[in-house]
This record gives C-alpha cells, structure tokens and sequence, in this order.
C-alpha cells in the first residue's frame, strides 16, 4: 500500500479499547467518561480479521494500543493470535505499565505472558518520578505499580522495551534528566513526545507546552552534544541520539514543531470501534465496521483499506489550530 506521496503503509496501529485505569488529562477529558458500548467494540475476531487484511496489503508491523490494552479481558490471548497472521513480523504494544506486574499465572506476570506470546517490544508511559506528580498528571496513583511493571518488563526479556515521557511545562521539565539517569540505570531507550492537541482543546496551551528542542538544549547542557543517529529507526518518527559517553540512546518525538514529522510516515490507524483513520492529526476517518458487519468480502475490506491509504494526507493538521474531535484515548495513541 503506498499513498500519493510516496509512503509505503507497512504499520498498523491498532487499538483494542477506549478504556483505561487512568485518566491523563492530556489524553482524555477530566469530565466523567461515557465509554463505548460494547457493541459497538470490534470483537477480538473482527480485528484479527482486519489486521489479516492488512497483512496481505503489506503491512508487517502491528503495535496494540487503546485506551490501556491490558484492561481488556482475554487480551493475552488475542495477542499470541497477531504474530501467528502470516506477513506479520514484528508486535508491540503500548501501555501505561500498571498492570505488568500482576501475576496472572503462579510466577508469570503479564510482562512475561506478553513476552511469551511473541511480543518484540513494548512502549511504556512514564511522564516523571515524582510519585506526587504521576497522581496529578493521571489522576491515579499509580507510579509504585508501573515501576513494578518496568521490573517485571526487564525481567521478561523483550528485545526492546521504550519509555515515553509527554513534556509538559510547569509539570515535568524538572523530571528530563531524572528520567534520562532512570533510563540508563534500567537499558531502556527514554522518548521525550511533545504533547499534541488530542484531548480537549484546553489541555494544550501556550503555557504548557514544551518543545522537544527545549528538553535536547537541557540535556546538551548536562551531558555535552548529542551524538545524532540518523540511520536508528523504530517505525515511528521519532529522531534519535546517543547521549556521548555513554551506551544510551534517546529520542525525540517532535510532532508540532518538526516539519519533516510526517515525511516518512508508514502508518495507519484502526480505532476500537472499527474506524480506520489515515493519520492521528487530522479528521478523516473511515467506518470499516459496518461494510464488515454487513457482509463486506475480504475483497472488499481490501478495497477499504487502500481507497483509505488513497486518502491520507501528507501531512497531520495539528499546526492549524486543530481542534480535536475524537480524543487520544479513543483513536489508540
Ligand atoms: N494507555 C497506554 C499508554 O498510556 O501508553 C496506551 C495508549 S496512550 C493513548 C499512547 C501514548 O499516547 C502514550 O505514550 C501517551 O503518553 C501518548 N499521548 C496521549 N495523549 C497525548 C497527547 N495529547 N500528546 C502526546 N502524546 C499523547
Ligand atoms: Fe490512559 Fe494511556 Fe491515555 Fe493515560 S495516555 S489516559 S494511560 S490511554
């Protein structure tokens, strides 16, 4: 599948719930949530369908997202299904990593249950080390649990395991290097992402935001100039470094401020309930869900997909004072 500007789509994010154990006030409303039904949720069936789908049109890389995925029943055994589809090389999944370390089986965790069914690399959310901090930033205080998480993680042996850190001015700017110094100590490649405009529209301001180049001028001061890595890439955007001296590697994910964010983008969406979106920072959306649940033949769900590929823009829209419709935690981040 390629676009009218020379992307090739071979990633498939693809988000299993809307539904989460926290509440991050730049990812959903503060307000009390209405989840979706459950009707209305593609079953675990449906989205294996879809993502077999994809698999025939080129698509090779799958990440599970939501809301948080691993608060949906089953969700173990709907992953050990996705790297079986043949095409498919490599799984991730996206979590908040509160719930790695719950033992689900005398001595496997969740981490190592993920880990068995053949999941390469996860990404975890962690915006500070400040436990005070954590609870206000998502509403729960969860930090002593994803700490656990990252333990149980390490312990499972992914081949690659990222933390992702959402700046936000006056919340977390202190927390760059502590973040930085936690990552080393643990082996994990540390992300610092910008805060984008997809929750309400309140979240993000003038005020609040913090540019990537800021956090990389607070960690040249610290360590010396970063040591660029154009040729390390993890399927996203994210721009990445070595931190000189040392055996580290950082990213930056630059969605507002980098122009050349969108130029090698290879990815497309598949939300909870059934909508494939073209890309994060823009409106279009496309029901899948219905065409399927109508009787839709693969051939056609085929067509589906690249008359959506045809369809996407070359560029988010986030810079044009983008108001956000669906929120973050109901496109799948
Ligand atoms: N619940 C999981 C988690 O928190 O990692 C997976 C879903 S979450 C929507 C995926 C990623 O999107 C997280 O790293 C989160 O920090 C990020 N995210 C959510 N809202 C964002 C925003 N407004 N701007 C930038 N990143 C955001
Ligand atoms: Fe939940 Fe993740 Fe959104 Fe936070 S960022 S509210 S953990 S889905």
């Amino acid at each position: 599948m390629e676009d009218h500007f020379g992307h090739r789509i071979s990633y498939l994010r693809v988000s299993v719930t809307d539904r989460c154990n926290e509440r991050c006030a730049y990812c959903m409303p503060q307000e009390l949530q209405e989840w979706l039904p459950r009707p209305e949720i593609l079953s675990y069936e449906e989205t294996l369908r879809l993502i077999r789908i994809a698999a025939d049109l080129g698509v090779t890389k799958i990440r599970i997202t939501g809301g948080e995925p691993l608060t949906r029943r089953d969700i173990v055994d709907f992953i050990r299904q996705v790297p079986r589809i043949p095409g498919i090389r490599d799984v991730g999944v996206s979590t908040n990593g509160t719930l790695l370390a719950r033992e689900i089986a005398p001595n496997l965790t969740t981490a190592g249950a993920v880990r068995a069914v053949g999941v390469r690399s996860l990404n975890i959310s962690l915006d500070t080390l400040d436990r005070n901090v954590y609870a206000q930033i998502t509403g729960r205080d969860f930090l002593p649990a994803v700490f656990q998480g990252i333990e149980a993680s390490v312990a499972a042996g992914f081949e690659q395991i990222k933390l992702n850190t959402v700046l936000m001015r006056g919340r977390n700017e202190d927390q760059i290097i502590p973040l930085l110094e936690f990552a080393a100590s643990q082996n994990l490649i540390l992300r610092f992402i910008e805060m984008m405009p997809v929750s309400t529209t309140a979240v993000l301001s003038e005020q609040n935001f913090l540019p990537v180049a800021e956090a990389k001028h607070a960690i040249e001061a610290r360590y010396g100039n970063l040591i660029p890595e154009p040729t390390f890439h993890t399927n996203g955007p994210a721009t990445y470094y070595q931190i000189p001296g040392r055996e580290q590697r950082i990213g930056f994910i630059g969605a507002m401020t980098n122009l050349h964010f969108c130029d090698s983008c290879n990815k497309l969406r598949l939300t909870c309930d059934g909508k494939l979106r073209p890309c994060l920072g823009s409106y279009l959306e496309f029901d899948i869900i219905k065409p399927m649940r109508d009787g839709a033949t693969d051939d056609e769900l085929r067509q589906f997909f690249l008359d959506v590929v045809d369809r996407k823009p070359q560029q988010h829209d986030f810079r044009e004072n983008y108001q956000p419709n669906r929120k973050m935690i109901a496109i799948g981040g």
